[in-house]
């Protein structure tokens, strides 16, 4: 089949790569070029031990007192707070117990398929350097938060996750550039990391390029189902295809709703600061309950996080990037001024449920979605592509897809 990809971003790649692998011919239709959304910039954990969905009635206990602070882990613009009511509605009946326990699972089931499908990619591509296997650390300056999250680490041993308990003296051991702020830490042996987002997502982009995957820059307007599904987009000819793969990431849901599918799709904006060449740490660390967590990339430290509830249009706030980075000069030692850093935003796609959206669209077996990967589209890409490759073979994909569903809300 000839299959347009719409998105260049980590899960179009991976999902362009997949179907090249069955003997496709593939198109990868960007408005911009490889890397130009939350591909680029994100914090670069592959985080396949991660379980909980955003929406867990601890995390909502929590969140007056984030919103109390204005730079907190989590903001809402007042402008947008009405335009995104009805999303924060879903997200706190998505906490509902039932609920709660299908997102888990969910998540562990595509989890499970995550570093398989990174090292199976990788190494087709000559990519395996660029995946670091030093395991993550989620880290705690307070004793109570640290007593909440030792349910978390029992619920992660039971779905056969290692998980260590660690106290400050035996962290501080593994990562001396912590300060005496933290108190205790789990250590995730298993966990990864990528050398960079950036680099990564544009060495996926070249390796399809020189393997014959076709690139269009273009902006995409609309797709009709067809067959064949013609992808029409602005200033030129409509590209038409056999099937459509929608990746565009936090800009899909304009697209699928008018296939006929209104997927409730919001942006978690989220923002870091980079410092080049800054090397404190050896292995990523999560400050579980402050919202924002530090990579060591072989490009420099990375320190980033929070969310905000802002939409695709407003301006960022770069006062959050400051404020993540005060929290994390308490944290850690050696993390060079502000100033001499370079800020970025990015826009998670996320859906109340905190599940990507894998599935057919309700009007044509040949558009597959993949999209809505919120805080793990990195640690999820490679499997999605897997799964899209399946979808467009009809071949049963190796997890349950309907907690994935496009019709599931
Ligand atoms: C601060 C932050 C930290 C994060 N940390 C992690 C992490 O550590 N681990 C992890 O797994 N995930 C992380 N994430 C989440 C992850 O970055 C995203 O889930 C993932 O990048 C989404 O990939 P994508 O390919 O779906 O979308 P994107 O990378 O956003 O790509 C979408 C692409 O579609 C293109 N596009 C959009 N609309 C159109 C159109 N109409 N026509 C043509 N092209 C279009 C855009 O130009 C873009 O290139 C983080 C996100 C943020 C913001």
């Amino acid at each position: 089949m000839k299959v347009a990809v719409i998105g260049a971003g980590l899960v179009g790649l991976a999902s362009a790569h997949a179907l090249a692998d069955e003997g496709h011919e593939v198109v990868v239709i960007d408005r911009e070029g490889p890397a130009a959304g939350a591909s680029r910039g994100n914090a670069g954990w592959i985080a396949h031990t991660d379980i909980d969905p955003v929406a867990t009635p601890d995390m909502l206990r929590r969140v007056p007192g984030y919103l109390l602070d204005p730079l907190g882990p989590l903001a809402i613009r007042a402008r947008y707070l009405l335009p995104v009511l009805p999303w924060l509605t879903r997200l706190i009946l998505a906490s509902r117990p039932e609920q709660l326990k299908r997102s888990v699972e969910a998540v562990v089931s595509i989890s499970r398929l995550a570093m398989p499908a990174w090292d199976a990619l990788s190494a087709s591509l000559g990519m395996g350097a660029m995946i670091h296997r030093r395991g993550g650390i989620f880290a705690y300056d307070d004793a109570r938060n640290l007593a909440t999250a030792r349910l978390k680490f029992a619920r992660q041993r039971g779905f056969g996750m290692n998980v260590e308990e660690i106290d400050g003296r035996a962290l501080r051991q593994l990562e001396p550039s912590l300060s005496d702020a933290v108190i205790g830490a789990a250590y995730y042996p298993d966990a990864a990391h990528v050398t960079d987002p950036r680099v990564v997502t544009e060495a996926l982009f070249a390796a399809a390029r020189s393997r014959g995957i076709w690139f269009e820059r273009a902006a995409v307007t609309s797709i009709t189902a067809g067959p064949p599904v013609s992808v029409v987009c602005e200033g030129r000819e409509p590209v038409v295809a056999d099937a459509v793969v929608l990746a565009a990431g936090a800009w899909s849901k304009p697209l699928a709703a008018a296939l006929g599918d209104n997927i409730p799709l919001e942006t978690e904006r989220g923002y870091n600061v980079s410092f080049p060449g800054v090397a404190t740490i050896t292995r990523p660390v999560a400050f579980d309950g402050q919202g924002f967590v530090v990579t060591p990339l072989d490009t420099g430290l990375r320190v980033g996080g929070a969310v905000e509830l802002a939409g695709l249009k407003l301006p960022p706030n770069h006062a959050r990037t400051r404020a993540l980075h005060a929290k994390a000069s308490r944290m850690l030692r050696d993390v060079p001024a502000f100033e001499t850093g370079q800020v970025w935003m990015g826009h998670r796609p996320s859906i109340p449920d905190s599940l990507p959206v894998i599935g057919l669209a309700k009007t044509s077996a040949r558009v597959v979605y993949a999209f809505g990967h919120g805080h793990y589209g990195l640690t999820h890409s490679a499997a999605t592509g897997r799964i899209v490759a399946d979808l467009l073979a009809e071949r049963t994909p190796p997890i349950d897809l309907a907690p994935f569903s496009p019709q599931r809300f």
